[in-house]
């Protein structure tokens, strides 16, 4: 069994839920989910999810309520699995760049060895479609090389530099749009706005070791 804390200020929470349910039955790997908005919510988690929606706001709201700090320690100190999709991306990043603004300075996690840009594809691309060509660094997914993924970018970021553990995951063009660092998965875009739930049994396998 294993046991997911899902962020629960904004986002795709019960999107990402359902996802994870069905992501059990594919994988036969039982799942626990609980809606995390307090510290408390994230005793004895094997997982998270990070949603996405707005990562300055999520950002603060997890500083204020001590969410920021306990994720670190289950991330860092008890090695969590986790995915960020979106502004849950931005948040694992080290460095946090905004296209126009430069850096951003806001609160992150950082815990993940990327440089993310935020709003990387600007107004004229606000959001698309679009098939993501991914790799499996894990070994543990290799379906995730079968087909493309189709991904759902919403004023997505991109991963715009990478170092030390990190491993890119997943291509758009010649952009780095998924990245994988040890436990830590993170998605420019949003999985759990379409059927595929290989990234999820991803989660839940990378949860199990
Ligand atoms: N642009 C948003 C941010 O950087 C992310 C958008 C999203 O999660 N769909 O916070």
């Amino acid at each position: 069994m294993v046991r997911v804390a899902l962020v629960a200020y904004q986002g795709g929470v019960a999107e990402h839920a359902y996802m994870l349910r069905r992501a059990s039955e594919d994988t036969g790997i039982g799942v626990e989910t609980v809606y995390a908005k307090r510290p408390e919510h994230l005793d004895n988690v094997d997982a998270v999810v990070l949603p996405g929606g707005e990562s300055t706001t999520i950002g603060r709201l997890m500083a204020r309520t001590g969410l920021l700090e306990k994720l670190r320690h289950l991330i860092l100190d008890e090695g969590a699995a986790v995915l960020g999709t979106c502004a849950g991306a931005v948040l694992l990043a080290k460095r946090v760049r905004d296209r126009v603004r430069g850096d951003t300075g806001q609160p992150v996690l950082a815990v993940m060895d990327v440089e993310v840009t935020r709003n990387y594809y600007g107004r004229q691309r606000e959001s698309f479609e679009a098939l993501v060509k991914l790799r499996d660094p894990t070994g543990l997914a290799p379906e995730l090389e079968e087909k493309p993924f189709r991904g759902v970018f919403i004023r997505a970021p991109a991963f715009t530099r990478l170092w030390g553990a990190a491993e890119p995951m997943g291509t758009l063009g010649g952009d780095t749009v998924a990245a994988v660092q040890g436990k830590i998965v993170a998605l420019a875009f949003h999985p759990e706005l379409t059927s595929d739930t290989r990234l999820h049994r991803l989660l839940l396998r990378l949860a199990k070791k």
